[in-house]
């Protein structure tokens, strides 16, 4: 089903993010996850592409089994990068002919250590030109998601030049928004105000991802821009090396987090799980959700 329909029946979505495995060992753990996580019941499951586009048919093919075999709908990540128009056409051709009818579409990021996005020979610069391609040459085959950054995209020193860049990937054709992930509710708030002040008119479902290592933390604030709250910043710093202790508390974090967002009446919530069950269960649990998906 499209995710376009189950936005307009369902109350609110809860959905899990997934990267294609990259080992044997990785892809049994993966599975392993997505079977503790099914219980759930999620509204989709997202499945990236891996930096460069590295994953583009592991990618497929994981969003093709969510759907098939674990009768979960899914999203397939589709990047622009090092890719040219006739080989995305190609991909698109083979996600539809897999049976997928959702995509979210994206540029993807220059390699490690290359600062400017090199638009490929006969590609996309920007995410808003494949959603016009995907539109132009598939019509309504797929229901579109973009990505939105309620804390700015690194690139962009203007965040309401940005804001803009985001309504030309609605204005193209895209059906809704999935945001990068934040620790300052505020900060998505504001965001999705501003956003429908400017006529973003989709619903805009925020991204969380339960901390569990500063390693992590320091990564996502250097790389994307992510602002971390000093109380985060101190607690995760005090613990160290202790894994179950940092886990908890990203765990209470994300547990808070999402209580505010559902009470502002978001659209729905999107969880990073980095391939791991074990912190989004723990949500679910405490936000009280493992009963109400299940009814
Ligand atoms: P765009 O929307 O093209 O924006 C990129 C930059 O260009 C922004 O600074 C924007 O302001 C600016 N811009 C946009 N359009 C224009 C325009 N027409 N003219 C001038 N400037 C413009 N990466 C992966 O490699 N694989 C994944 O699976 C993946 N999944 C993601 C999922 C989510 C929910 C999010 C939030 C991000 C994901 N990313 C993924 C990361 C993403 O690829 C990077 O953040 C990338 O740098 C930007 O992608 P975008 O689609 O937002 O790009």
């Amino acid at each position: 089903m499209k995710i376009t329909e189950i936005l307009k029946n369902k109350k609110t979505t809860f959905s899990f993010e997934f990267f294609p495995p990259k080992t044997p060992e990785s892809e049994v753990s993966l599975y392993k996850a997505i079977e503790r996580l099914k219980p759930l019941h999620p509204t989709f499951i997202s499945v990236t592409c891996g930096a460069m586009g590295t994953t583009r048919e592991k990618t497929a093919e994981l969003t093709a089994d969510i759907k098939e075999k674990l009768g979960t709908e899914s999203i397939a990540h589709v990047t622009c990068v090092a890719c040219n128009r006739d080989e995305i056409f190609e991909l698109l051709g083979d996600l539809k002919n897999r049976g997928i009818k959702n995509i979210l579409a994206l540029r993807g990021d220059p390699p490690e250590g290359v600062s400017n996005f090199q638009k490929p020979k006969n590609g996309f610069g920007f995410a808003n030109e494949l959603v016009r391609f995907i539109r132009d040459k598939f019509g309504n085959a797929f229901s579109i998601g973009v990505a939105g950054y309620p804390e700015g995209h690194p690139e962009c020193a203007d965040p309401e030049e940005d804001l803009q860049n985001l309504k030309r990937k609605v204005d193209e054709g895209a059906d809704f928004v999935i945001t990068q992930l934040f620790f300052v509710n505020d900060n998505f708030l504001k965001f999705q105000d501003r956003a429908k002040k400017i006529g973003i008119k989709v619903p805009i479902i925020p991204g969380i991802m339960p901390v569990t290592n500063i390693k992590q933390l320091l990564i996502f604030e250097e790389k994307c821009g992510v602002i971390i709250p000093a109380p985060l910043r101190a607690a995760v710093a005090q613990l160290g090396d202790n894994r179950e202790a940092l886990e908890e508390v990203g765990i209470e974090y994300a547990t808070r987090q999402s209580k505010e967002l559902l009470k502002s009446g978001v659209p729905g919530l999107h969880f990073y799980t980095l391939n791991r069950s074990k912190a989004t269960k723990q949500i679910f649990e405490n936000l009280n959700l493992t009963v109400s998906l299940n009814e």
